[in-house]
């Protein structure tokens, strides 16, 4: 009996060192299942602009051999930067092992410049093109904000110029702009130069032999003057008159009476006027009513003072209703109301009911602007105002 269990211990059945080995084997197998490290495949691309949402699984390519725990997130970033990225992965035996990866976000956003616009200016005029300009990035770092292109504020032209900037990453902005230095209609003396010019408004302004019209609108105002030798006789322009007796009749129809007190003067009788004015008011206060000889719109022949010429007079009852009704139907034939109320900076004249001035119907129907009166001055973009006179 002892001996054979010796025998049976020394000789062991094949078929359990099989199984031994099959069990082994399982086992190593095992160990070698759960002991196997994690592999994580990543990706070569890292750069993004900013802005850009990144998530985080766009980032694997493949991982082995465990999971990804944070596989939700998302990075993104407004300003140029790096980040790191850290994957978490949990082993097959639940241990967390770690992987990183360095992200670079890039700003590719421009910077954007506001505040540009076409400009203009008269010669002699100076003016900081950079007034207004602002310039924001992105990054938002201080932009300095440049001029790019040549100009000359003493030579009139018209200058294609643009706004440049450019954030610390290199991207630019540009903003192109025109600056139109426009030449002076004056001298130094203030005189008037004959030439062709454009007002501030656009509007084409020709001075041929000391007469001014912008679009073909003949100007006297302070700063325009007519020739002392323009129309001498005092003649009234056809067109005015005929349009005064349409406009007469109807107020007549609507029962106002309405006349002429002063039509044409020429330039010795507007020297005449004004020179007692002045003896009388003293000459501040004549240049607020009154023109000097030569830029009188009455020496047009193209305006007249109705019923009367004077501000306390015309609030009388007998005129005051004509005056009213002329002013809401004067541009239906072709007058406007010259100088408006309130407007006494644009034409240089406190408010006259009386003085109308013929401009024809169409331009009439603009100015009179639903009975909101535009002045010429405002319409065309110029001024009215002495120059090269001591006072
Ligand atoms: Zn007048």
């Amino acid at each position: 009996m002892t001996k054979r269990k010796t025998k049976s211990r020394r000789r062991v059945h094949p078929a359990t060192v099989i199984l031994g080995i099959l069990i082994l084997a399982i086992i190593v197998a095992a160990a070698l299942f759960l002991l196997q490290k994690p592999v994580v495949v990543l990706t070569d691309h890292t750069r993004f602009p900013v802005g850009e949402k990144v998530s985080l699984t766009s980032l694997v390519k493949e991982v082995k051999y465990g999971q990804l725990l944070n596989e939700e997130e998302t990075f993104e970033s407004v300003k140029a930067s790096t980040r790191v990225v850290t994957f978490r992965i949990k082993t097959r035996l639940g241990k967390v092992v770690e992987e990183t990866l360095t992200l670079e976000f890039y700003d590719n956003v421009p910077p954007v410049i506001a505040g540009g616009k076409d400009l203009s200016l008269t010669v002699g005029e100076t003016l900081d093109l950079l007034e207004g300009i602002t310039a924001t990035d992105n990054s938002g770092e201080r932009l300095a904000v440049s001029v790019q292109g040549e100009y000359d504020l003493k030579k009139a032209g018209e200058y294609k110029l643009s706004y440049f900037t450019a954030d610390s990453a290199g991207n630019t902005a540009t903003f192109p702009f025109t600056l139109t230095v426009m030449a002076t209609p004056f001298d130094e003396n203030g005189k008037m130069v004959d030439g062709v010019y454009k007002t501030s408004k656009g509007f084409e302004l020709v001075i041929e032999d000391g007469i001014a019209k912008v679009d073909g609108y003949l100007i006297a105002n302070k700063s325009y003057s007519l020739p002392k030798d323009y129309n001498t006789t005092r003649s009234v322009d056809e067109n005015t008159m005929t349009a005064f007796r349409a406009m007469q009749q109807a107020a007549a129809k609507a029962g106002h009476t309405v006349t002429i007190k002063s039509a044409s003067r020429n330039w010795n009788d507007q020297n005449y006027i004004f020179n007692g004015y002045v003896a009388r008011d003293g000459l501040q206060e004549a240049l607020t009513y009154s023109a000097r000889p030569g830029h009188s719109e009455h020496q047009s022949g193209l305006a007249m003072d109705v019923l009367t010429s004077d501000s306390e007079e015309a609030k009388e009852p007998k005129f005051a209703a004509a005056l009213a009704w002329l002013s809401e139907h004067a541009h239906e034939y072709g007058f406007i109301l010259r100088y408006p109320e309130g407007k006494t900076d644009e034409t240089g004249y406190i408010y006259e009911s009386w003085h109308f001035r013929y401009v024809g119907k169409e331009l009439a129907e603009k100015l009179y602007n639903n009975g909101d009166w535009i002045t010429m001055e405002d319409y065309f973009g110029i001024d009215s105002k002495y120059r090269g006179y001591d006072e």
